[in-house]
């Protein structure tokens, strides 16, 4: 695209879809921003004029490597591990590695795009990165994922650095697996530094890093309730998941007076009326994170209902915390979560709504936070580990978590502030899409032709 095209959304869209064929979770995700920007830019033609469009959709650099490894069987195994370094305009690239068997490029090319607006809406200094592979956790020993893990990072060492790019975890990279690679890390490059973050509390880890999703999500539906007058409290919540965003989602709703009945995976969900208290929140915990075990599980142990291969969606909820994985609420689910008497859909997950669903929440004008916003505090908290590994101290549970409420407002405030209406509408979509383009436009448009 030259320079003086200023292509329209359409002309723009097809030649993107032309050069990045068969991604079509890249395409989505692009195209929601590129609709939310048209009236800014044409508003603000320094963007226009500068390319920043054509130059934010098209990844700083993307790195694909063979890793071999060898099962309990003593066989080869070969996967594909990527890294893909989105934008460093306004920092280090930063995002979290998947390892799961549906991660292709696209996937994590729309990841990696999406995490830049994010980064950028937390007020930290983070570029924007994604990575992973396609090899599947499940079902592995420890030693399987061990020497997976190794190998994934004895190609991954040499492009990322505590100054350069610091992944983190995403679905199905935990504590177990940053832990693997940390030591591999480090066992190659000889330093002992802040190159990962989710790390354990006792080699650099952060406190409140592993619920900083969950709770941060929680915290930005907290905020947009509090603009009807309406709070958690008696509040019946659906949450979709049951991994680390799904497991911290519930903890704090819970401490907030919410009513969590469901929870899912990828076999199918569980309704529990009673609601998941402490209690039985422990078990999931200890059936996902230990035993990891299927939610299905959790129905037998408490006699409760399961049903198989199908998201919580159809279920009666006043909040809807999606915290599983991309497109996992349709239209149909979309209009029926609604036309159920739900007010308020917050995404813990990324783009966990398709686009149609999100065109319903929008239509209906129920409060929807989009994952870029609501489940930045995840990425938030990583920066406070990188913060607090340069300057070599731990802060407190109670002061990261000060810090994390405070970015989760900030972020709300954003969102607000560009993407109010005149009807007085929050359109959390646009304000988040312009709010974190604005700072890593001017970023790129300091930093000239780069
Ligand atoms: P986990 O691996 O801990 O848990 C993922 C959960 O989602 C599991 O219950 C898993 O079920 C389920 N799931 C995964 N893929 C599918 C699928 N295709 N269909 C149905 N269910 C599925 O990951 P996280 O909790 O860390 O991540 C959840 C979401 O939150 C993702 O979208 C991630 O990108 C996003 N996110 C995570 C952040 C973090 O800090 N961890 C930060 C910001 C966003 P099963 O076990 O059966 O696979």
């Amino acid at each position: 695209m030259s320079r003086t095209s200023y292509p329209d959304t359409n002309a723009f869209m097809a030649e993107l879809k032309a050069k990045n064929p068969s991604e079509p979770e890249f395409h989505q995700a692009v195209h929601e921003v590129v609709m939310s920007l048209d009236h800014f830019l044409n508003e603000n033609p320094k963007y226009r004029y500068a390319g920043i469009l054509e130059r934010i959709v098209e990844p700083e650099r993307m790195i694909i490597f063979r890793v071999p490894w060898i099962n309990d069987k003593g066989e080869m195994r070969v996967n594909r591990g990527f890294r893909i370094e989105m934008n460093s305009a306004i920092g280090p690239y930063k995002g979290g590695l998947r390892f799961h068997p549906t991660v292709n490029l696209g996937i994590l090319k729309f990841l990696a795009f999406e995490q830049v607006f994010k980064n950028s809406l937390t007020t930290l200094p983070m570029g924007g990165g994604k990575g992973g592979s396609d090899f599947d956790p499940k079902g592995k020993s420890d030693n399987e994922v061990m020497r997976f893990c190794q190998s994934y990072m004895t190609e991954l060492y040499r492009h990322i650095g505590p100054n350069t790019d610091i992944p983190a975890g995403d679905i199905g990279v935990g504590g177990r697996e940053i832990g693997y690679l940390y030591g591999q890390y480090k066992r190659i490059a000889n330093e002992f530094t802040g190159v990962l973050t989710g790390k354990g509390l006792i080699y650099g880890g952060s406190l409140i890093r592993p619920e900083a999703t969950g709770y941060g999500n929680v915290y930005f539906a907290q905020e947009m309730l509090k603009t009807k007058g309406e709070s958690f409290k008696g509040k019946t919540v659906l949450v979709s998941g049951s991994g680390n965003v799904a497991q911290y989602t519930v903890e704090k709703v819970i401490e907030l007076g919410g009513k969590v009945v469901t929870l899912s995976d990828s076999s199918g969900y569980i309704y529990d009326q009673e609601g998941i208290d402490a209690e039985k929140l422990k078990y999931v915990m200890y059936l996902k994170n230990t035993k990891r075990g299927r939610i299905k599980e959790y129905a037998d142990k408490y006699g409760i209902k399961y049903v198989e291969n199908e998201r919580p969606w159809l279920e009666k909820g006043d909040i809807a915390l999606p915290s599983a994985t991309q497109n996992e609420i349709n239209e149909i689910e979309a209009i029926t979560l609604v036309s159920n008497g739900c007010i308020c859909v917050s995404e813990g997950a990324n783009m966990p709504s398709t686009h149609e669903a999100v065109q319903i929440f929008l239509d209906k004008a129920i409060l929807f936070g989009p994952g870029k916003a609501a489940n930045a505090g995840g990425v938030a908290v990583s920066g406070l580990e990188m913060t607090q590994n340069s300057m070599r101290l731990s802060w407190t549970r109670q002061e990261v978590d000060n810090r994390l409420q405070n970015i989760m407002k900030s972020i709300h405030e954003t969102c607000t502030k560009y993407g109010k209406k005149e009807s007085g509408f929050v359109n959390y979509v646009d304000g988040a899409n312009i709010g974190g383009f604005v700072k890593v436009a001017d970023a790129m448009l300091a930093q000239g032709a780069v």
